[in-house]
């Protein structure tokens, strides 16, 4: 029998028990049809079927209105870093960024190449010394821009800007690391983007999701498989996507409707996250150094007081079924990635070894 292991990866992450238990009943066999979904065409009525549930099922789950389409791409979150100003800058020549950490700046970066990029970094302290993200009232953008781009879950550092940011602008979000943990307003964005990896699915996929009255502007060397209105035209599908990650995404999306949607997930995220963070907030042993208005839900970064802990604290845990807790290694220390898919005991089997082991490291 397969040890109960928690995965506490940022991503790829864990997938739900239940999808991975029907992905593995199906996965020779589907359908009864003695072959396996990544062996079917793209194009056959079978997975055309599976391929439009999973787009209505995300539809319902987020409640995008129908004046924005939904397109399953490649490339990732990085790809969109790309098709973003590249579908999106008409004759514009500049985006506002607002840089919170290590994936604004990267989305930064990308942008550069295409338009000018008007940076407001909106990282700061509070009067407790905490990380927090200046309110969006005090951002300071480009009334030229295109759009205004911002990352609401930095997955590095795990800060959140929960509120949607108030702006003239177009809203371009990058939710790689947060889509489907809580309820969205689409309405109040042009394009949101995500790549599969944490909340959707396997790698291999990302999603767009983009108002209608931003397609047709694409810059005329966009590749067409960047190109939304392309992609649009073609039902995602203008080169062979990724079958199987598409269609592991449609189970996720319908075990998130089983759950009760996205209010009940968020319920339950929050959950999850509040146990962890009341723990680290309790204990002088474990430090999470940001602010609570801007704490990630999905990410949560903790450091031990003494770092040369760090080797044995995550060798015991490995020991006791809790993996991949390392930090990422630009920041350090630890990292407690805990999407939809984690279960609320894989969280309290962290709290309980945090607790032990610091009982028995305590000075
Ligand atoms: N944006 C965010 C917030 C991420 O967390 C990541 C990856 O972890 C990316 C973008 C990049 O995604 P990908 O590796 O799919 O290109």
């Amino acid at each position: 029998m397969k040890p109960q292991v928690y995965n506490f990866c940022a991503g790829p992450a864990m997938l739900p028990t239940a999808v991975m238990a029907k992905a593995q009943a199906e996965f020779v066999n589907w359908q009864g049809k003695g072959v396996s979904v990544m062996e079917v065409s793209h194009r056959s009525k079978e997975y055309i079927a599976i391929a439009e549930k999973a787009e209505r099922d995300i539809r319902e789950l987020l409640n995008i209105p129908n004046n924005y389409q939904i397109l399953f791409c490649q490339g990732g979150g990085r790809g969109q870093f790309a098709a973003a100003p590249l579908n999106l800058l008409g004759d514009k020549q500049s985006i506002s960024y607002i840089e919170t950490g290590e994936w604004s700046r990267a989305a930064i970066v990308e942008g550069k190449k295409f338009a000018s990029a008007f940076v407001h970094k909106a990282m700061t302290r509070d009067s407790n010394g905490k990380v927090c993200v200046e309110d969006s009232s005090l951002w300071k953008t480009d009334p030229q821009a295109a759009y205004l781009h911002y990352c609401p879950n930095e997955t590095i550092e795990g800060v959140a800007i929960n509120e949607v940011p108030q702006t003239d602008l177009d809203l371009v979000a990058d939710f790689s690391s947060t889509i489907l943990s809580q309820p969205i307003d689409v309405s109040k964005f042009a394009l949101i983007y995500a790549g599969a990896q944490k909340n959707i699915g396997p790698s291999g996929l990302a999603i767009a999701i983009v108002r209608d009255d931003l397609l047709n502007k694409a810059h005329i060397d966009t590749p067409s498989i960047l190109n939304y209105t392309t992609l649009a035209g073609a039902g995602s599908m203008y080169n062979t996507p990724p079958t199987y990650s598409w269609y592991l995404a449609g189970l996720v999306f319908e075990w998130l409707k089983d759950l009760g949607g996205l209010e009940a997930v968020a319920k339950l995220n929050q959950a999850k996250a509040a146990l962890l963070y009341d723990y680290i907030d309790s204990s002088s042993f474990y430090n999470n150094d940001v602010a609570p208005s801007n704490r990630s839900l999905m990410n949560v970064p903790f450091t031990l007081q003494n770092d040369s802990l760090d080797a044995e604290f995550l060798k015991q845990a490995e020991e006791n079924g809790l993996v991949t807790l390392k930090g990422h290694r630009i920041v350090g220390g630890m990292r407690a990635s805990i999407y939809n898919a984690m279960p609320i005991e894989g969280v309290q089997a962290l709290v309980s070894f945090m607790q032990i082991f610091a009982k028995s490291h305590e000075v």
